[in-house]
């Protein structure tokens, strides 16, 4: 049976394991022994992330990733009530070691009740919080499943992501001509004044319900007294409709090209990468209707809700594999107030154990 003591110590134990993105090996070993245990033949891929399955053909897969954003070094949890969160100046790790201790509990709670389940594929990945550059780099050829339960959002588990956006970043630097501020500023060509010119041309915040465009970074000059000769500027935009994301792409490049017509001498350089692709979850998705059960199975009613944001779920779900992301017990996540809701964290073991019951 799931064990709400022994999960809170799960995830408490684990939580304290140092593991920003890059240096997930300390608790991936923690994991590997811990997979083991439940008798699943466990392997690490060759960039790094935990695979486990028990041999069966047709598995279903449960996947959380190891990392976590900074400040996570010495994380100390505190159970506070019906919250676990951090003491000192760091993130709990809530986000995503809920689904890891969820997914942990349903393996103990499975083998200690003896219960039959479906075959089993486990997938712990890193780098997610870095552009999905675990699940992205996760070698497929050993992964069997074509269905997977995602935890990796905010709140109950039966909160499930309907809709996740498609991810374009773009990066454009402009090379001016430097020169001294006050003996000789005609010689100069301010990067920043054209790097302005580039950014009064494309638009910014909330676009549209499903669209969203931000630039994040401006790095420019070096002295008060210098004329700029170089600037960077780093952007996104995310929305789930495809001729936004054509026109959207092309206002960059107008942007670009325009104003490098207002000043010739200037050389600007553009990248636009899309960093992952938008999906959405239907109600006839054979994967969606299992989590659906699954959560109503444990007395909870599905909530769909869109997400602004990217999971290894885009990644999966790009590979063939029908993923379904759900939350786990996660709150404020990427920030020093995030915390674990104990109720919730104990409920997506429970959803995590049906949807592997047979
Ligand atoms: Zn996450």
């Amino acid at each position: 049976m799931i064990n709400k003591d022994r999960i809170v110590k799960t995830f408490c134990e684990i939580s304290e394991i140092d593991s920003p993105s890059g240096e997930e090996d300390i608790i991936a070993e923690k994991l590997i022994n811990l997979l083991k245990g439940f008798g699943l033949n466990v392997f690490k891929d060759d960039y790094g992330n935990v695979i486990a399955n028990d041999g069966r053909d047709n598995p279903i897969m449960l996947s959380a990733h190891m990392d976590t954003v900074e400040p996570s070094r010495g994380v100390v949890p505190v159970v506070d009530g019906d919250k676990i969160v951090s003491e000192g100046n760091t993130i709990v790790g809530a986000d995503a070691k809920c689904g890891i201790a969820a997914i942990l509990e349903a393996l103990e709670s499975v083998k200690e009740d003896n219960n039959v389940t479906h075959p089993i594929e486990v997938v712990f990945t890193k780098e997610e919080e870095i552009a999905l550059l675990g699940a992205r780099n996760l070698d497929f050829s050993k992964i069997k499943s074509k269905e997977a339960l995602v935890f990796d959002s905010e709140g109950p588990p039966n909160r499930i992501v309907s809709m996740s956006p498609t991810y374009v970043s773009f990066d454009i630097s402009v090379k001016g001509i430097g020169a001294h501020a006050g003996v000789e500023p005609e010689k100069g060509l301010s990067a920043i004044l054209i790097g302005s010119h580039i950014m009064s041309k494309m638009p910014q915040g909330r676009l549209d319900p499903h669209t969203t465009f931000n630039v994040g970074l401006v790095d420019g000059g070096t002295v008060r007294n210098a004329v700029p000769e170089d600037i960077i500027i780093k952007g996104e935009f995310r929305t789930s409709d495809d001729k936004i994301i054509t026109d959207l792409k092309s206002n960059i490049k107008y942007a670009v090209t325009s104003t490098k017509k207002e000043f010739p001498e200037a050389l600007i350089d553009l990248h636009l990468n899309t960093d992952f692709e938008t999906y959405s979850v239907d109600s006839e998705d054979s994967t969606f209707i299992k989590v659906e059960k699954a959560i109503g199975e444990i007395g909870l009613k599905p909530v769909l809700k869109d997400s602004g944001a990217g999971t290894d779920g885009n990644i999966f779900r790009k590979n063939g594999i029908k993923a379904v992301v759900v939350g786990m017990g996660a709150n404020h996540m990427h920030t020093l107030d995030e915390y674990v809701n104990i109720s919730d964290l104990f409920n997506a073991a429970k959803v995590c154990e049906k949807f592997i019951l047979k």
